[in-house]
């Protein structure tokens, strides 16, 4: 079961690795976007790990509501709002409960998937970060999770947008040019499920 707590400690994880991986990010949105991708990203949990300094959280959905805010506030770009309405669906899926099973987790996830189509419009294949949410959640249904199969489908799901040709977002401007190189989006959202993986196991 997740508490609040165990969520801050994948949060607080999914920020290091986004530190971590900042360049890669930026260097990928450099390729077919405005290169802020690893900008934005970091700028958002740095503002997320001083929310987790100043204030605990009761349940996960209260943490979730608190992180929306920041993301929606800080992220800033097509991302921003994107992490930012996944996080406030979540809240509502996680309601007051004091705990989530995986189940409920991935759940909740599930309605973040299904905020971030209804805000961008986009769907499958158009490569952007719907192509990492939509097939992993849609294989997942939460009863007895195979983390270790969550983290590589994850991967595997960011590695396919490679051949993607991009039908929405920045990289649309390109149209077959985006065609070769990994959508940033897509990187960043790998990190959030694969944390959380790394957390769950
Ligand atoms: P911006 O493009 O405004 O500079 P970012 O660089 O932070 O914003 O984020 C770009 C990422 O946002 C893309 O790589 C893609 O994954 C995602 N994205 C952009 N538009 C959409 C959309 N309509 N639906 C889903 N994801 C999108
Ligand atoms: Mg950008
Ligand atoms: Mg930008």
């Amino acid at each position: 079961t997740w508490t609040a707590e165990d969520i801050q400690h994948w949060l607080k994880q999914f920020a290091d690795q986004i530190h971590e991986h900042k360049d890669e990010l930026t260097d990928l949105d450099q390729k077919i976007g405005d290169g802020d991708h690893g900008i934005n990203m970091a700028r958002g949990v740095k503002e997320m790990n001083k929310l987790f300094d100043e204030k605990t959280f009761a349940t996960p959905g209260e943490l979730f509501k608190a992180v929306a805010m920041v993301y929606i506030g800080k992220i800033g770009g097509a991302s921003g709002p994107l992490y930012g309405s996944a996080m406030m669906k979540m809240a509502s899926s996680a309601g007051t409960q004091e705990t989530l099973s995986d189940k409920e987790l991935i759940d909740a996830l599930k309605a973040g998937k299904t905020a971030i189509e209804q805000r961008g419009k986009a769907s499958v294949g158009e490569k952007t970060m719907v192509d990492v949410w939509v097939p992993l959640l849609q294989k997942f249904d939460g009863s007895d999770v195979d983390w270790n199969a969550f983290s590589d489908e994850a991967d595997e799901l960011k590695a396919k947008t490679k051949e993607m040709h991009a039908k929405k977002g920045r990289a649309a401007y390109l149209g077959a040019r985006s065609v070769g190189h990994i959508d940033p989006g897509s990187a960043s959202s790998a990190l959030f499920f694969q944390t959380l993986a790394a957390t769950a196991r």
